[in-house]
């Protein structure tokens, strides 16, 4: 049997930089990865995403907004299997970039799915290693569409496999990759029917954002479908058809579903542990990523916490602070976390929504700045696309509690506004900062 200080299970953002962190500071780790090194984000999550949102950008301002600014360009068309292809070439300079970090800091990486024979030991293809420290970094999934018909629909991992950009797409779900999906294959000239159970999408986020999106999506020419809860798939030749619960059907050459996500757990042998798992099925810990049982620590989309690349990576450094480098009281702190959604325009946030500062501080307490507004991106153009941007502050010092935008360069005005937040901001802190013009960022500094 092979002894390690660490073993890793899961091979993505949370796992790598955990075992990359431990090795750093001299630990023997083993990095035992099921798959593909690289995991979620990097082979079926935010990289090939943000290069689809990239290219449907900007075939987007070549189509829509180019002509305004007086250039004559024509696009010519879409070579969809070629930036496919292109995609995955640079996925595959990543993995290469990986092994290079794991051997640089002398992590052990091993192919293999691994399970617990005991609370020290995992086992993998019958050969057994152990370690006082295992770390369960494996992920999660989409969960399936439990319909009849359901199998004809694909999730975010079928979208990365298309060769060929579906003439006609009904994405069904009302999260953040659902919103995604639908404006990258919008942006790429398919025509897109989103359809979702309640009023709005994002239900999470604040209302400003969902009305924000909803607004501008359908101006964009996207079909939007609220109240549609999917009931039942069926197959004709090339073409699907979804039927809903309120007798409504529409027909496509593909269906996306993009639901809920489940804990990456079955065969990982947490029956030989004392693991436990919470009402969700991910996997229960404290703030220093502690399970129940002694030894085995978790980070990333297994718990169900937040579902981020950035979280789980800081999850993940941290706990091996924390293990290897004497830092005992180190945690992350998952309040006020940052995120985008790479929507059509971009959405950015952090904190809380309107409603959730209200139930939590009461409405006298709570302060709204709120501006609405055509970014000068669109001065020259016919099609306005607005940009929403919003403040919630509280308390008689107006603390800053909450960030909301959605419009066009919000994805890369939030780092910065987060940094500000997370030290505790106010209003007032804002205001006396000059503003930088003429952006959009801006309005974040003059609201009134
Ligand atoms: C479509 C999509 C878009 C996204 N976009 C963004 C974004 O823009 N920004 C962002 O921050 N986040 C984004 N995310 C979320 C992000 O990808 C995840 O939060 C992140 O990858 C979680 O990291 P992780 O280490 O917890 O798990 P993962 O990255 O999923 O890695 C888990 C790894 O464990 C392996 N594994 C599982 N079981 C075993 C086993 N028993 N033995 C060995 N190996 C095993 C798996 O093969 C996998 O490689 C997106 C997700 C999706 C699905």
């Amino acid at each position: 049997m092979e002894t390690y200080d660490y073993i890793v299970i899961g091979g993505g953002s949370g796992g790598i930089a955990s075992a990359n962190r431990a090795g750093m500071h001299g630990a023997k780790v083993l990095l035992i990865e099921g798959h593909k090194i690289g995991g979620t984000c990097v082979n079926v999550g935010c990289v090939p995403k943000k290069v689809m949102w990239q290219a449907s950008d900007m075939l987007e301002m070549m189509n829509r907004d180019a002509k305004s600014y007086g250039i004559d360009v024509e696009v010519k068309g879409l070579d969809f299997q070629g930036l496919v292809e292109r995609r995955e070439k640079y996925i595959d300079f990543l993995h290469t970039a990986y092994h290079r970090g794991l051997d640089s800091n002398h992590v052990t990486y091993l192919e293999g799915h691994a399970k617990f024979v005991n609370e020290t030991t995992v086992e993998v293809a019958g050969i057994e290693y152990t370690a006082p420290n295992i770390l369960i970094a494996t992920g999660g999934h989409a969960s399936g569409m439990k319909i009849p018909g359901g199998e004809y629909a694909i999730d975010s991992n079928g979208f990365f496999e298309l060769t060929e950009l579906p003439q006609k797409v009904v994405v069904l779900g009302a999260g953040y990759i659902a919103a995604e999906l639908s404006g990258v294959l919008h942006g790429l000239g398919a025509e897109v029917h989103w359809a979702y159970r309640k009023e709005r999408p994002l239900r999470t986020f604040d209302k400003m954002l969902q009305e924000g999106l909803v607004e501008i999506y359908e101006q964009a020419g996207l079909h939007l479908h609220s109240r549609s809860v999917a009931a039942k798939i069926e197959k004709h030749e090339d073409e699907y058809t979804v039927f809903f619960e309120n007798g409504e059907s529409l027909t496509a050459n593909c269906v996306i579903f993009a639901g809920g996500r489940k804990a990456n757990i079955k065969g990982l042998g947490l029956d030989k542990t004392q693991v436990a798992l919470d009402e969700r099925g991910f996997i229960k810990v404290d703030k220093f990523q502690n399970t129940t049982q002694k030894g085995i620590y978790a980070i990333g989309d297994v718990i169900g916490k937040v579902d981020l690349t950035p979280v789980a990576i800081a999850a993940g450094r941290r706990l091996s602070e924390r293990l290897f480098n004497g830092q005992e009281k180190l945690f992350l702190d998952y309040d006020l976390i940052p995120t985008v959604i790479f929507t059509h325009p971009p959405i950015a946030t952090i904190g809380l929504t309107e409603e959730d500062a209200w139930a939590k501080y009461g409405e006298q307490e709570v302060k709204i700045y709120q501006s609405k507004f055509t970014p000068m991106y669109f001065a020259l153009n016919e099609h306005r696309q607005k940009a929403m941007m919003k403040l919630v502050c509280v308390g008689p010092e107006e603390k800053i509690v909450g960030l909301h935008g959605i419009g066009i360069g919000v994805d890369e005005m939030l780092q910065g506004f987060a940094v500000a937040i997370k030290m505790g901001a106010t209003k007032a802190d804002f205001d006396n900062t000059v503003a930088i013009h003429p952006t959009g960022s801006e309005e974040f500094v003059t609201m009134r």
